[in-house]
């Protein structure tokens, strides 16, 4: 009953909200100007005519460049963010740190040619965190072309200053379908429709363990084999094809750490060996090469030819300040009774080393500041304080946005699953997952995050929380697009969970955290993690459009009378 009931006041609200919300008269042909000091409009007009949204990202990729956790790229980045929201006029703009996180590591010089049988320069990047190699080394490609360690016998005594490399070609089709696709009436309508999340206590989605086949268990374990075994063979680098891709187009993230994944899970796991951890064991230099050009160094090697290859890394170890910091800022909520409460929105500043990290997520990061920006600078004075928080170590695992939710809200201590049934009288029994709060969980709103690239916003994942629906879905109206206007286009609402990004550090803990649904354009086929991850894949439209609905939503929530509703709290 208590659903119909709501879906008859829905409908009911829907059909009058429309008319309100574009100050519309029904069956009328004439619209009346928008009320020039509706807050909305004005956020609408700042944000679509004279935004600095691309000025923003601009200095932040092209400028700063690429912004690895712990690097000097990443170090400027949080200074300049830090200047610039000062300079926009937010107060306690500051450096949070967190940690500690490890060793910063940044290129200084690096490249990789075959020098024999005939020249052949190569679109390669050395791994984040790769060792440096000798100055330029000269060795022989060695393919290890090994399904069983008899297979592996073989190259016993012939790795020794090798560039080896272990993975068969990857084929490469022509590409037929656009490599830039835009969400349509298809996909929005699957986001609608999507099921409520399941999952018994309503929080999180994603992260959850991705669970291997024995099959995959043996491959993965078998190519670590490889990897142990060239080292141990005295190889001089470690050499692969990008994981997807083509073009000239390369994904690139961390270099390997070699290790065996057990079986059965161990009573006390063993601690992860991060590449960035400054008790990392020593590795060979890892390079990731364009696929077209990998695989003609294997058909070069299959033709029976002898390929040597020169590589040349150069880095640099930053290791006297293991911390990681995040930027925040905030604009002071006006009400005295309300001012302490706290509506945040951001994105994750770091990014991989081989692009500019404009999409990923340079692309939120200014979008994220330039909501602060518009709301600044229009001197709207919402009740709530309004805090950025420019994450880092969001690739490495999230892990400056959960230790600032751990530092300032809350934690989740895992819990114990304990023995599924027959349980035996000696069995565990389940213990559940236990919420700590610090006082600023209550006085916690809401939390807005953009990190899937330069798209545009079309709507809201709501993360499972059924209570934001009608309230998303009012403050969307004024971003539908009219007949004949192709501007906004973000009215899709969905149930469903996003995971893979900050706001489910949050979310984790009960406190509603939300990302935008979002056009991902050229995302996973082009830019995200890749070398191709700099400013002009980025949409100017898209990133004025999703700047502009952030603001809104922003001011909208530090503005309302009441908090956001949350979920039922997990572990309480
Ligand atoms: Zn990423």
């Amino acid at each position: 009953m208590i659903r119909r009931q709501f879906a008859a006041t829905l409908l009911l609200f829907v059909l009058l909200v429309p008319y309100a919300a574009f100050g519309q008269q029904p069956g009328g042909q004439q619209q009346p100007a928008p009320d020039p000091n509706d807050p909305v409009v004005r956020i609408k007009d700042e944000g679509m005519n004279r935004s600095q949204v691309m000025q923003t990202l601009s200095y932040l990729s092209d400028v700063i460049g690429p912004r690895l956790t712990a690097s000097p790229g990443m170090k400027r980045a949080n200074n300049w963010t830090r200047e610039t929201l000062e300079k926009w006029g937010m107060q306690n703009a500051h450096l949070e740190a967190w940690g500690p996180f490890g060793r910063g590591w940044s290129l200084k010089r690096f490249s990789a040619q075959i020098v024999d049988p005939l020249n052949i320069p190569l679109i390669a990047y050395p791994k984040a965190w790769s060792p440096a190699t000798n100055g330029a080394i000269t060795g022989e490609v060695v393919y290890i072309d090994a399904k069983t360690e008899a297979d592996l016998e073989k190259y016993k005594g012939k790795l020794k200053g090798a560039i080896v490399i272990t993975q068969g070609p990857r084929e490469l089709k022509a590409r037929f379908a656009p490599l830039g696709t835009r969400q349509d009436e298809k996909s929005l309508l699957a986001l609608a429709d999507a099921p409520a999340p399941g999952g018994g206590r309503g929080a999180g989605g994603g992260g959850g363990g991705f669970r291997m086949t024995p099959e995959q268990r043996a491959a993965l374990n078998f190519n670590q084999r490889k990897l142990m075994f060239a080292q141990q063979e005295g190889a001089a680098v470690l050499a692969d094809g990008s994981r997807a891709g083509d073009g000239g187009t390369v994904f690139v993230q961390q270099a390997s750490v070699p290790a065996i994944i057990p079986d059965v899970a161990p009573a006390t796991p063993a601690p992860r060996v991060n590449v960035y951890d400054k008790i990392a064991p020593k590795i060979l230099p890892q390079i990731t090469l364009a696929n077209e050009h990998y695989n003609r160094i294997i058909r070069m090697l299959q033709a029976g030819e002898k390929v040597r290859m020169e590589v040349n890394i150069a880095v640099e170890w930053q290791d006297a300040d293991l911390m990681g910091y995040n930027t925040i800022a905030e604009i002071p909520g006006s009400d005295p009774a309300l001012k302490d409460e706290i509506v945040m929105l951001g994105g994750h500043m770091d990014s991989w080393h081989a692009g500019t990290g404009a999409t990923d997520n340079g692309a939120g990061v200014a979008v994220a500041m330039e909501a602060m920006r518009i709301i600044q600078t229009l001197g709207l004075k919402p009740k709530r304080t309004i805090r950025i928080g420019l994450w880092t170590g969001e690739e490495e695992g999230l892990l400056g946005s959960a230790a600032y939710v751990k530092e300032h809200f809350g934690n989740l201590e895992p819990g114990n699953p304990g023995v599924v049934p027959p349980a035996t009288p000696n069995s565990q029994p389940a213990a559940p997952p236990k919420l700590t709060t610090k006082p600023e969980y209550d006085k916690f709103d809401c939390y807005f995050n953009l990190d899937n690239g330069t798209g545009k916003i079309r709507g809201v994942y709501m993360q499972g929380n059924e209570a934001v629906r009608p309230i998303f879905r009012q403050w969307l109206m004024p971003f539908r697009d009219r007949p004949n206007e192709n501007i906004w286009g973000a009215n899709t609402l969905s149930i469903s969970n996003t995971g893979g990004t900050d706001h489910l550090s949050f979310d984790r803990i009960g406190l509603p955290g939300f990302q935008f649904i979002q056009d991902e354009i050229e995302y996973d086929t082009r830019t995200h993690h890749s070398n191709m991850d700099v400013f002009d894949r980025i949409q100017a439209d898209d990133m004025k459009q999703a700047a502009t609905i952030m603001a809104a939503f922003v001011y909208l929530t530090a503005d309302r009378a009441e908090k956001i509703p949350r979920k039922p709290a997990p572990g309480r």
